[in-house]
């Protein structure tokens, strides 16, 4: 299959024209992301404060606003190898399915075991913490795609990794657990009594079935006091979003060489992690002024922190125990009414995405999850991958831009990311047949509780 331009249905890079940095968005803002902030004494936190919880070469990147290019490390280059590059694929088969003129192209990035883009960063993150000779890390992890991801890439470098996994996930996603455990990781359901964190949470809230802000306490607890361990975080932070540039910057390459150029960049926004990469090498071109594109960031209507929320500082953890960010938010304390895409519960976004968006250069979009299974499940018939929940939130808007194109004759280019495979969310798609899905969007009273509890900065 093949349009009168020859792109091929699925564009594969060789190995030698894989990308050999990634590229640092911060670099060409006019406005920097706001500092983090020490949550004590209100001043941004210095590199000193920092490398108690993360690894040193982690903080530098973290602080680094003005390094436009880093260079990726031979071993981690080695290791990308293994599921590098992503097919960039032509959705031919959808488009025809919707008789639209646009052109539909997504990134898929579910290819590995874990399953998502999360690979991309855990592997640096390990790389940087052999480096330091440390033994072990600690994270959190909500529906298990990073703590997986990050157990593979812990076993490859040969470290300890202990992960806290939100107590509800635990049970109701007995296989992510034993994948990690499969791959050296240490499990424990959050909050548990392992940690002070945990046992204050657990005697306030007993019977409590957890949540990410509490993980994150645990596990920034279990790393501090522990000698050798640093904690990683799989979302949200600069660093993050500098190593899935690869996303982007890959997609770039593939995209040049056949003379494409995309109109509408599209990406699903938990932490920003995914979105933030692949747009990175785009929006540089825009910032700079060489080329206009149009972003958007699609979210659920459940836990709309871009679309409903207040660019604010903000605790990121429940226990308060991490920096504060700058950033939209809905509130530490803001608890998302049950949703499938269990990686876009965050209350928070990346602060780099937070002050591109309030500068103006990208859009977001709020979806419910009914509408967005409905699109998953059009886009799994024609195009045969079976997409995670979250990363149907980009299907669902890839499609909705498809069909106003069809309305106005417009035949543009549209790039989403597809950023993981749903086998581990089956019990979703379940409830969907059944017709047991709700579509809870919070009321403003609701959420004017989480910006109630915002602290006075
Ligand atoms: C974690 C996850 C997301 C959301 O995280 P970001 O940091 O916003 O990218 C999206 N899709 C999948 C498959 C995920 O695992």
């Amino acid at each position: 299959m093949s349009d009168i331009n020859n792109i091929p249905y699925k564009i594969y890079l060789s190995e030698s024209e894989l990308p050999k940095y990634w590229y640092n968005v911060r670099a060409d803002m006019k406005n920097k992301p706001a500092p983090l902030l020490n949550p004590g004494t209100l001043q941004p936190m210095t590199a000193a404060e920092l490398s108690g919880v993360f690894c040193e070469e982690l903080v530098k990147q973290e602080l680094d606003n003005d390094t436009r290019e880093y260079p990726i490390p031979q071993e981690i280059q080695d290791f990308y190898k293994m599921y590098r590059p992503s097919p960039l694929v032509r959705a031919y088969c959808l488009e025809k399915k919707l008789g639209t003129p646009a052109k539909i192209y997504y990134k898929f990035e579910g290819n590995n075991t874990s399953g998502s883009h999360k690979l991309n960063s855990a592997i640096a993150q390990a790389y940087y913490a052999k480096q330091q000779g440390l033994k072990g890390v600690t994270t959190e992890t909500g529906a298990g795609q990073w703590g997986t991801a990050l157990s593979m890439a812990c076993s490859y470098f040969e470290l300890d990794c202990k992960v806290y996994m939100v107590k509800v996930s635990y049970e109701q996603k007995p296989f992510r657990r034993e994948v990690m455990r499969t791959y050296g990781a240490s499990v424990v359901p959050s909050p548990s009594d392992t940690t002070a964190v945990g046992r204050k949470i657990l005697e306030q809230f007993p019977g409590t079935t957890g949540s990410l802000g509490c993980a994150i306490s645990e596990a920034v607890e279990v790393a501090v006091s522990n000698p050798g361990y640093r904690y990683v975080l799989g979302s949200v932070l600069n660093q993050v979003l500098l190593h899935q540039s690869v996303i982007g910057v890959e997609t770039k390459i593939a995209m040049d060489k056949y003379g494409i150029k995309p109109d509408v960049i599209i990406g699903c926004a938990g932490g920003g992690s995914n979105l933030g990469g692949l747009i990175s090498p785009f929006m540089g071109e825009k910032l700079r002024g060489e080329a206009d594109y149009q972003f958007i960031a699609v979210e659920p209507a459940s836990c709309p922190s871009l679309t409903r929320g207040k660019y604010a500082y903000d605790f990121c953890d429940t226990g308060m125990v991490c920096p504060m960010a700058k950033m939209y938010t809905l509130g530490s304390g803001f608890i998302p009414a049950p949703n499938h895409a269990g990686g876009l519960r965050y209350h928070g976004m990346s602060s780099i995405l937070s002050q591109l968006y309030d500068d103006g250069y990208m859009e977001a979009r709020a979806v419910e999850q009914t509408k967005v299974f409905e699109a998953a499940e059009e886009f799994a018939r024609v195009e045969g991958i079976l997409p995670a929940p979250e990363s149907s939130h980009a299907i669902r808007v890839a499609i909705d831009e498809a069909l106003k194109c069809k309305e106005t004759g417009e035949a543009k280019t549209i790039l989403f990311g597809l950023t993981g495979t749903g086998y581990f969310d089956m019990v979703a798609y379940e409830k969907y047949h059944d017709g047991l899905m709700s579509d809870y969007i919070p009321t403003d009273a609701e959420l004017q509780k989480g910006f109630d509890a915002l602290p006075k900065v």
